[in-house]
């Protein structure tokens, strides 16, 4: 039924469902159970609603993150994703519906149109975009903790580095097969930073400082190893509850570890389940918070073109917005173009094995290949140069 219909039915009953549906959800009874726990309690829950928080992907992480904060009250959330729901998700992500699947709906939209459902009361703003040394200021910026929910070693540099370089706390978040891993790394508060921590906590170590350089080789990502939903909920469930402390003000309680849970092998002598290793404080000689080196920041040696796991390249070298509608009427004169299909967020066709997925600010993710040349060629012969 949708809601117009309501005020055409006669009777108590259906009057009952129209006013229960426009009163407003008073936040006393939202919130009231997370209200009692004493680590939060009011002051805490006005504090959450003054927060800001940055989240950096929306697939499983970033779905499951969000959607915990988003309950739990947070008053802004930018979420920033540069990718779209497809069925394969639908096992772990948590935000989102076979509709979305369907419509290959960009996943920062779709978990913002799903928050709305449960949360109406707090701002979120969907980011349909890559996280690039271009846009990470105007995206980060405005919250006062970041949260990893990438999937890619290249990103989290680029957080570690703007982050120090800002003064900003940001939460490391890792998910394969049964494996989760969580790390807290809490920089030197900038003087120019207005953030809540009170500048009562030592700095932890940065990721530069315990990996100095990303790893290299064939990672193995959720496309090649697998992954259990209940492995990246956890890690999820453990970044969020950080997350809490740090904006209810509480930066002293914040784990100090690089902590990680084997969900699946029990266990057993020479093998943990369970290991928490101590980051303790930055590194001297660290490149990026000791030298204040911020490479990553200033875009050296970035690809423009990358693979993204999952048998598909993203194209992400022409900034440049495209006119999707405009695109699709001449795309569909192509002889040997099939399934032409548009929203007002992206155009997706096939030619051949590939598929073709183009976001309005010109990238594209080339599916069916991971053959660079391939992906550059088709999107030159169909985008344009
Ligand atoms: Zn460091």
């Amino acid at each position: 039924m949708r809601l117009n219909e309501c005020a055409d039915m006669q009777g108590p009953a259906s009057t009952e469902k129209t006013s229960r549906i426009t009163d407003p959800i008073a936040d006393e009874d939202r919130y009231s159970r997370q209200v009692l726990f004493p680590g939060i309690g009011a002051a805490g829950q006005q504090q959450l609603a003054a927060a800001h928080v940055a989240i950096v992907g929306c697939g499983a992480m970033g779905a499951a993150s969000a959607s915990l904060l988003a309950r739990a009250g947070v008053g802004t959330l930018n979420l920033i994703d540069r990718d779209f729901v497809e069925p394969s998700n639908l096992q772990r992500q948590v935000l989102f519906d076979e509709a979305d699947a369907r419509d290959s709906l960009p996943k920062a939209e779709a978990a913002r149109r799903h928050i709305a459902q449960f949360n109406s009361r707090i701002a979120v703003h969907a980011h349909i975009a890559d996280l690039v040394p271009g846009n990470i200021a105007e995206l980060l910026l405005p919250a006062s903790i970041i949260l990893d929910a990438t999937d890619n070693f290249e990103t989290r540099y680029l957080i570690n580095d703007f982050a120090v370089q800002q003064g900003k706390p940001w939460i490391y978040a890792a998910a394969i097969g049964a494996y989760a891993a969580t790390m807290n790394i809490l920089p030197t508060p900038q003087r120019t930073t207005c953030n809540l921590q009170p500048a009562t906590f030592s700095p932890t170590a940065c990721l530069a400082c315990i990996f100095p350089k990303p790893p290299s080789g064939n990672m193995e990502t959720c496309d090649t190893s697998g992954i259990l939903s209940t492995a990246v909920n956890l890690a999820a469930s453990i970044q969020v509850t950080e997350t809490l402390k740090f904006l209810t003000g509480q930066p002293h309680l914040m784990r100090r570890t690089l902590l990680s849970f084997d969900l699946w092998t029990p266990e057993t002598e020479g093998r943990q389940a369970r290991s928490e290793i101590a980051t303790g404080s930055p590194r001297p000689g660290c490149e990026v918070c000791g030298r204040r080196r911020f490479t990553h920041l200033a875009g050296e040696n970035r690809a423009h073109i990358t693979l993204c796991g999952r048998d598909s390249v993203q194209i992400h070298e022409h900034h440049h917005p495209v006119d999707l509608a405009a695109m699709r009427d001449r795309l569909r004169t192509h002889a040997d173009i099939d399934d032409v299909r548009s929203n007002d967020l992206l155009l997706r066709f096939r030619r051949g094995p590939h598929t073709l997925t183009l976001f309005a600010d010109g990238r594209a993710i080339v599916h069916g290949t991971t053959d660079i040349t391939i992906a550059r060629s088709l999107y030159a012969r169909f985008v344009g140069a």
